[in-house]
């Protein structure tokens, strides 16, 4: 049976890498009817939050990972096992397989000469019964990691210390504690981030020292911004919160993450989860690092945004109205602002011309349109909205007279207007929006402009 797990630490914001990550564990646990099981990593008690553990677990919610479904089975705490990762190490003792060493990091440099050199090994065989516990790696050979992704890769086991499992106060370290929690939770593939393949073969070690064959690993690509860096959440926006909160869609959230490092193999590249999960496969994962490009993001965003039915999007767009603004004159321009935004928080400033008292008054645009002969297109106009029929054709036909009898074209005849009406140089179509804001309303900031 398939049994993967998704194993963060609750130090931070939820990263989209991670969120990758968890999404190719949920694919393979879903196609195949396994089990996809949530271990929060939450050993290191000086950097771990409470609210980072919400923030996960509710992040994960959004992108549809979540209990309700019956292939998620936790959330389980990494530091309820302590007990187990201690008792693991005292069999590892017991076998001869790790030892206890009391060297510090002077007594090793004192002893290599060197900073960087690896554990020497000084303690091996001196039978201590205290102290840190190192795992005692083979000096010849290679340790051979079979990664679905990565291929075969060899580490010289010369080149890996004796690392230690259990710091000297007792308590274990990430190495132990994740092997042990994969082992107890019976964890058949371990998918994880590119950035852990290092400690792999370590932990192959310790899997077989336990006598218990490994899982099946597959490291998946990093993910880099436009400059090829390693997405950093000190440079870059990697929180899937904050996508969350700019009104991006969790399904083209979902779908955009998926194709970072992998795809359906056809051109397509926008396709429900429903049709790509049965598709996913850790063997098809490019190992070359993943650019995580914003823009395209943003265009599937508008695609998913594009295709719901209507009153699906109006809903969808309740957090981004204030509670004030009357449903029924918004759903009267939701659909032009359906076709027009990106990410929803967008659908503020597109439509709150119509709902505020005076527009935003944006300076800039204001000085970029209201250019010499503006006032005299206003003034013309306001004349004519006194009792031209009150449709965007007659609206728009009234406005390309005024603009002519000055010598302006329809487009620079629109710009002092659109400022006048919505405070903005650029917006939903501008005819339908003088139609919804309504005559008096209209007429009133035409005269207000021109004062
Ligand atoms: N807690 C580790 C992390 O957040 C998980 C390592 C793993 O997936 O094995 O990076």
């Amino acid at each position: 049976d398939l049994r993967v797990r998704f194993a963060p630490s609750p130090t931070g914001m939820f990263h989209v890498g991670g969120a990758r990550s968890a999404l190719y564990n949920w694919a393979l646990a879903e196609q195949s009817g396994g089990t996809f099981v949530l271990r929060i990593e939450d050993t290191d008690a000086a950097r771990n939050r409470p609210e980072w553990t919400e923030g996960i677990i509710s992040a994960l919610a959004w992108i549809g990972i979540h209990g309700d479904s019956p292939f998620f089975e936790g959330p389980y705490f990494q530091s309820a096992y302590e007990a187990q990762h201690r008792e693991a190490a005292a069999t590892l003792l017991k076998d001869g397989k790790a030892y206890h060493c009391t060297c510090t990091r002077d007594d090793v440099k004192a002893r290599t000469g060197s900073e960087h050199q690896g554990y020497d090994g000084f303690c091996r065989d001196r039978g201590l019964t205290e102290g840190a516990v190192r795992f005692r790696t083979p000096d010849e050979g290679v340790t051979v990691v079979d990664d679905l992704v990565r291929g075969r890769v060899e580490f010289p086991n010369a080149a890996m210390e004796d690392f230690v499992i259990v710091r000297g106060d007792g308590s274990p370290l990430f190495i132990l504690a994740n092997v042990i929690d994969d082992v107890e939770m019976r964890i058949s593939h371990v998918v994880r981030a590119e950035e852990h393949l290092s400690n792999t073969p370590k932990q192959q070690l310790l899997w077989e020292a336990l006598g218990v064959t490994p899982p099946i690993w597959a490291h998946v690509p990093v993910i880099v911004n436009e400059k090829r860096q390693k997405l950093s959440k000190r440079r870059d926006k990697v929180a899937l919160e904050s996508y969350r909160d700019e009104g991006y869609l969790a399904e083209a959230m979902v779908n955009y993450l998926m194709l970072l490092g992998w795809g359906p193999g056809d051109d397509r590249e926008i396709m429900p989860w429903s049709e790509m999960m049965p598709l996913f496969r850790l063997e098809d994962v490019n190992p070359s690092p993943a650019f995580f490009d914003e823009k395209k993001l943003r265009a599937f965003n508008g695609e998913y945004i594009r295709a719901l039915p209507l009153d699906v999007f109006i809903e969808r767009c309740e957090p981004w109205l204030d509670p004030s603004w009357d449903r029924g004159t918004f759903a009267r321009l939701a659909g032009l602002a359906q076709t027009r935004v990106a990410v929803l928080s967008e659908i503020t400033a597109n439509v709150d011309f119509l709902f505020l008292d005076v527009p935003v008054h944006d300076q800039a645009s204001w000085d970029k349109a209201m250019k010499p002969g503006a006032a005299e297109i206003l003034a013309g106009y306001a004349e004519r909205l006194q009792d031209v029929s009150w449709d965007p054709e007659s609206l728009k036909t009234a406005l390309e007279e005024v603009g002519a009898a000055h010598g302006l074209k329809l487009g620079k005849a629109q710009a002092p207007v659109r400022v006048a009406i919505t405070g903005r140089t650029v917006g939903l179509p501008l005819f339908e929006s003088i139609e919804v804001l309504g005559r008096e309303r209209s007429l009133e900031r035409l005269r207000a402009a021109l004062a």
